[in-house]
């Protein structure tokens, strides 16, 4: 997780001179004041005759919090403190089946009956309700469809899923990424509930897919099996109050969902963006707990009191009970996705946290910016001119998709010779201070539905900096892979 040399001399008594120079001499050139990798800090334990261990990121929030008197994570109360919550769903499945399609039918379907001309906003969550035996249900979606934001979600330690709908293409049936994405699922141990979509066109084969999907583990229940398939048609909205049903009924045989709705609120955020009027806003989901304006709010290293909140209609709400998302406004910055947040006693001490927490991620990303290699290492690999690496910035519209964004790009491998560094991220519009930064490490600029801000085109193009823009990620990665194996040199 990394920590400055300073803090490090500070904790094992040492000066910290004296470790910059021990690490000069096992060949690696740092300041003081500058972070290091974990790696790094295990080096200079073992010379200094030191246990170092690592606390994960996980566990040093824990203690943060400790000292403040807060856990994240547990319903407050006993048994009879707990009420039924709706299940919250993430849509998932190869591209092209029709998630997102899915995701905007169950969407307007919904409003339709609800309020006329209700227009829905894509704060990246919202609720339906449906009868399932004449009671009223709620769930709630998820509105970013594909496994890259389920798993960059879990890779903070964040499960905002109950259960995955897996959407196969009737008439392509079963391909990798479907795989992909019910192997995610399935080692989150989230149910699945399989919706075979596109039905309506004369090539669909439904048995098909069933008989696909048992292969992979997905026994449809009609066979014997405990995974329920629903045939649907996203297009001509076939079908949907099935596919609820079915996530109803699914929750109800496999989950106990329910949380305590009278403590103070704790959830997860779901996406974050600067808005340009209303500044950040960032859409949360209440796990446990009721959120209510006026709460004194900290969410990863953001925080703020919650000035408004809106649900998914862009209609002001002044409370939201568990499993369900809102927008709030009043943060002072712009979380990331499967971040957590919770209420706190006051604001003051919502900033003690997040000042914390903002000072530990700078670090640990100062720490993972600084790519951990030997001077001789360094030289040889110049002198034969082989270790190569290019250097990223990502820019995106939401968080969560700089993030997933990220995630994917480390996990391109084409060879040790070489690799990728993202050497700077961010939320909103390219600027001049983005390109600067390009020119300055000879950086390829990635826009992710964002577009240039000001003169930093005309500053790109001046200083030979090249912006690629994108807004869908595979294609980001396939490209991108590409232009590695384009850097590769050839074999003679
Ligand atoms: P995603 O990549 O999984 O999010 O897929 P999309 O939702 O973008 O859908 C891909 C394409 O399939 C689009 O052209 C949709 O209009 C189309 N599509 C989605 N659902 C259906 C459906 O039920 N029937 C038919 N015929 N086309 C569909």
């Amino acid at each position: 997780r990394g920590a400055s040399l300073t803090d490090f001399a500070e904790k094992v008594g040492v000066d910290a001179a004296q470790l910059v120079q021990m690490l000069f001499h096992l060949g690696e050139m740092v300041t003081a004041t500058e972070s290091v990798n974990d790696e790094t800090l295990e080096l200079l334990g073992e010379e200094l005759n030191y246990v170092i261990q690592i606390v994960s990121p996980e566990d040093e929030d824990r203690e943060l919090l400790e000292s403040f008197d807060l856990e994240f994570g547990e319903d407050e109360g006993g048994e009879e403190d707990l009420v039924v919550r709706p299940p919250v769903v993430t849509v998932m499945g190869h591209v092209d089946h029709g998630k997102t399609k899915l995701l905007d039918a169950l969407r307007s379907a919904n409003v339709v009956d609800k309020e006329a001309g209700g227009i829905t906003q894509h704060i990246g969550a919202y609720q339906v309700t449906t009868d399932v035996d004449d009671n009223e249900r709620r769930i709630t979606f998820i509105d970013t469809p594909g496994h890259e934001a389920f798993t960059a979600m879990r890779a903070r330690g964040a499960q905002a899923t109950d259960i995955a709908i897996l959407v196969v293409a009737a008439n392509d049936g079963v391909m990798p990424q479907t795989v992909e994405a019910l192997n995610h699922a399935k080692a989150a141990g989230v149910p699945i509930v399989v919706a075979v979509n596109k039905i309506d066109l004369p090539e669909a084969d439904p048995t098909k897919v069933r008989g696909q999907m048992a292969e992979y583990g997905l026994v449809p229940e009609e066979y014997g099996g405990d995974t329920m398939f629903v045939d649907v048609s996203a297009k001509s909205e076939l079908n949907l109050d099935r596919l609820l049903e079915a996530v109803v009924l699914t929750a109800d045989a496999s989950l106990d969902l329910r949380a305590n709705p009278t403590q103070d609120a704790q959830g997860l955020v779901v996406e974050a963006h600067l808005d340009r009027g209303r500044g950040p806003v960032a859409t949360v989901l209440v796990q446990r707990g009721t959120l209510r304006v006026g709460d004194s709010i900290v969410a990863g290293p953001a925080y703020g009191r919650v000035r408004a909140m809106l649900d998914e209609h862009g209609d002001n709400i002044e409370e939201a009970d568990p499993s369900r998302p809102a927008m709030v406004l009043g943060l002072n910055a712009a979380p990331g996705a499967g971040q957590n947040f919770i209420v706190v006693e006051d604001d003051r001490m919502a900033r003690q946290i997040a000042e914390k927490r903002e000072a530990r991620e700078r670090a640990a990303m100062q720490a993972k910016r600084r790519v951990r290699r030997s001077l001789e290492d360094f030289m040889a690999s110049m002198e034969k001119g082989e270790s190569q690496e290019l250097n990223l910035i990502l820019k995106g519209d939401v968080s969560g998709s700089v993030e997933a964004l990220e995630d994917a790009l480390s996990k391109i491998d084409v060879g040790d010779e070489v690799g990728i560094r993202v050497i700077d991220r961010g939320v909103g519009a390219i600027t001049e201070t983005n390109v600067d930064l390009a020119a300055a490490s000879d950086a390829i600029i990635i826009g992710f539905n964002v577009r240039p801000q000001g003169k930093a085109t005309e500053m790109a193009d001046r200083e030979g900096v090249e912006i690629r823009y994108y807004s869908v990620i595979y294609q980001a990665i396939e490209e991108i892979e590409a232009a590695l194996k384009g850097m590769l040199k050839p074999e003679y």
